[in-house]
C-alpha cells in the first residue's frame, strides 16, 4: 500500500484531482478505502490507486482526461455488481457513481432524468410514488450505469420489454473527455452502440427514461416441488401467459428460511418470482395455473407496490461463485432431466439454474435497433455454483460447464451482463457478427486507444480481435 501513497508520480495525481474534482478522493490509507474499493462479488481483491467519487460530468470529464493522460487504468462503477469484475482495478483509477444520484421525474410526460449512480431500487420506489415505473432487474441494489447499458433484463420484459427500450436519451462522457447528448438524432450510432454494447464507448452520466403507468401490481415468491415435470409445466405456463406477467424460475435446495417448512430445506425446488404487471383481479388469474401445477411449499404471491417486488438485501453479502449464461430457445425433457441431476449432485453450498421465459415486447424490437440483438430467444438460462474455497473453483467451473453444455440447444448466444471473465469468443457470443462489427467500427469513432476496456470489450475496429470461432 505504501508504494501508492508516497509514490511521487501518486502524489502528483492526487494533487492534480484534488484541484481539479469537487468529489471525494480516497487512497490507500484512507479510513473509507477497504469499504470503497469492495464490488458486488467476492474473488476481487484488488487495490486500486485512487477510487474517485465525482459530484456531476465536469467532474467525470476531469477523471476521464486523466486517466488518458497518465495511462492509469481506468474502472468505472455504478452499482458494483459487475460479474467480471470489471468496475475495480489493481494500481488503476476507478470512478465510482456512487455520489450522483440526483433524479428529476416528469409524470406529466412520463419521462425521468437519472443521474448513474442510483440504484435500481432507488429509481424505483422513487418512480413509485408516481405510479410509474421503468423496468431494471431482480435485485434492487444493481446499479441503472451497468444494467442499463448491457440491456435490462427484468420483471417488465415481456410488458415493456429491456430496459434499453425505454431509454430515450444518455449524456456521455466521451474518452476526449467531451460531454455528448445522445439520442436517435445526435449521435444516433452511439445511441445505438449504448443499447447493449455495455460501458465500451464512455461514461454515462445521465439516462432519460420512459416511465409506464404502474398502479396495480401483483407479485412475489412462490415455491414449488422441482422434478422435471413441474420444471417443464412451469415454463410453458410462462410461454403461454398474458405479456403482463413474466416471471423468474431458480431451481436450487430450498434455502433455510423462515417461510419454508423445515421438511423442504435443501430439497429442490422452483423458487419463482411472479411479477405480474396489471389490475389485481387480472393478475390472481394469470397466477392461478402456476399455484395448482403441484401443492406450494410457499406462496408469497401477492398484491403489492411495485417497489416490493425487490427481495430485502443481505448487508456485506460478497458471493464467490463461477456462473455461465445463455440464451435457448427450447429447455426439454432432457433438460429438465439434467437440471434435477446435475442439482443433485452438485458438490457446492448453493448451485442454482435460473430459467427466464422471454418473449413479448422484447422480441416485437427489432433485433438490428439496438446492439442487444438476441430478441427472439426464448429464454435465458443462468447456471451458478457459489462456494467458499478459491481451491474448490476448479470442479465448480466443471460442473457449470457439463450442465451449461446439457442445456445448449443449438447457437451459441449469451447476455452480456451476465458473462464473467471468459475471453473474447464468449463476448462475441453477446452479439451476432454483424452487431459485433458495427459496434467494433463505432468503438473505433469514439475510443480508438480502448481507453475503456474493464468491461465485456468490443476492440476498437476489431484490430485486437481473434479469428471469429463460430458462425452466427
Ligand atoms: C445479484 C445480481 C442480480 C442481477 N440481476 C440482473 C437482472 O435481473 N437482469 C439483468 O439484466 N441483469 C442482472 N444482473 C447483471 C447486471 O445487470 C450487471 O452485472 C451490471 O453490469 C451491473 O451493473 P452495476 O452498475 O451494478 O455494475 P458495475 O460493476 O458498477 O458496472 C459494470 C460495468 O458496467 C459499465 N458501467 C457501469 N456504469 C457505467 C456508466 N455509468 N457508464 C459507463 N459504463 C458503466 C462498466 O463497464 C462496468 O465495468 C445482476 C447482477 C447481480 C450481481
Amino acid at each position: 500500500m505504501s508504494y501508492l501513497t508516497s509514490d511521487p508520480t501518486m502524489i502528483s495525481i492526487r494533487r492534480r484531482l484534488a484541484a481539479a474534482v469537487d468529489g471525494r478522493i480516497i487512497t490507500p490509507g484512507d479510513a473509507a478505502y477497504d469499504r470503497a474499493r469492495t464490488v458486488f462479488y467476492g474473488g476481487f481483491d484488488r487495490r486500486p490507486a485512487v477510487i474517485v467519487r465525482p459530484t456531476d460530468a465536469s467532474d467525470v470529464s476531469q477523471v476521464v482526461s486523466l486517466a488518458r493522460e497518465t495511462g492509469l487504468e481506468l474502472a468505472v462503477r455504478s452499482g458494483g455488481h459487475s460479474v467480471a469484475g470489471h468496475s475495480t482495478t489493481d494500481g488503476g483509477i476507478v470512478l465510482d457513481l456512487a455520489d450522483m444520484t440526483a433524479l428529476e421525474i416528469d409524470p406529466e410526460q412520463r419521462t425521468a432524468w437519472a443521474q448513474t449512480g442510483l440504484t435500481a431500487g432507488e429509481y424505483t420506489t422513487a418512480a413509485a410514488a408516481y405510479g410509474l415505473a421503468t423496468g431494471f432487474g431482480d435485485t434492487g441494489s444493481v446499479g441503472i450505469g451497468g444494467i442499463t447499458l448491457g440491456g435490462g433484463i427484468g420483471y417488465l420484459v415481456r410488458k415493456h420489454g429491456l430496459t434499453i427500450d425505454d431509454l430515450l436519451a444518455a449524456e456521455v462522457v466521451t474518452a476526449d473527455g467531451q460531454l455528448l447528448q445522445v439520442d436517435d438524432r445526435s449521435h444516433p450510432d452511439l445511441f445505438w452502440a449504448l443499447r447493449g454494447g455495455g460501458g465500451n464507448f464512455g461514461v454515462a452520466t445521465r439516462f432519460k427514461f420512459r416511465l409506464h403507468e404502474l398502479a396495480q401490481f401483483v407479485g412475489g415468491m412462490l415455491l414449488l416441488p422441482a422434478t422435471p415435470d413441474t420444471i417443464a409445466a412451469f415454463l410453458a405456463l410462462a410461454d403461454a401467459a398474458p405479456e403482463e406477467l413474466s416471471t423468474i424460475a431458480n431451481i436450487m435446495p430450498a434455502p433455510p428460511a423462515p417461510f419454508v417448512p423445515t421438511e423442504h430445506h435443501g430439497r429442490l425446488v422452483i423458487m419463482a418470482t411472479l411479477a405480474y404487471a396489471g389490475a389485481v383481479e387480472e393478475g390472481q388469474g394469470a397466477v392461478a395455473p402456476f399455484r395448482a401445477l403441484a401443492t406450494p411449499i410457499a406462496d408469497l404471491v401477492r398484491p403489492m407496490p411495485y417497489p416490493e417486488i425487490y427481495p430485502p438485501e443481505e448487508e456485506g453479502f460478497h458471493p464467490t461463485a463461477v456462473s455461465r449464461t445463455m440464451f435457448v430457445d427450447t429447455v426439454d425433457r432432457d433438460a429438465t432431466e439434467a437440471i434435477v441431476e446435475h442439482l443433485q449432485a452438485s458438490t457446492a453450498p448453493l448451485s442454482v439454474v435460473q430459467l427466464r421465459v422471454l418473449g413479448g415486447a422484447m422480441a416485437r424490437v427489432p433485433a438490428e435497433a439496438t446492439a442487444f440483438a438476441h430478441r427472439a430467444s426464448r429464454l435465458m438460462a443462468n447456471v451458478a455454483a457459489v462456494y467458499e474455497r478459491p481451491e474448490d473453483a476448479e470442479e465448480h467451473q466443471a460442473w457449470v460447464d457439463r450442465l451449461a453444455a446439457a442445456l445448449r440447444d443449438g447457437d451459441a448466444r449469451a447476455y452480456v451482463n451476465f458473462l464473467g471473465d471468459e475471453g473474447e469468443a464468449r463476448i462475441r457470443e453477446a452479439y451476432p457478427r454483424s452487431t459485433w462489427e458495427r459496434l467494433a467500427a463505432i468503438k473505433g469513432g469514439y475510443d480508438p486507444t480502448n481507453l475503456f476496456h474493464l468491461n465485456q470489450n468490443i476492440p476498437p475496429n476489431g484490430e485486437l480481435a481473434e479469428p471469429r470461432r463460430t458462425a452466427m
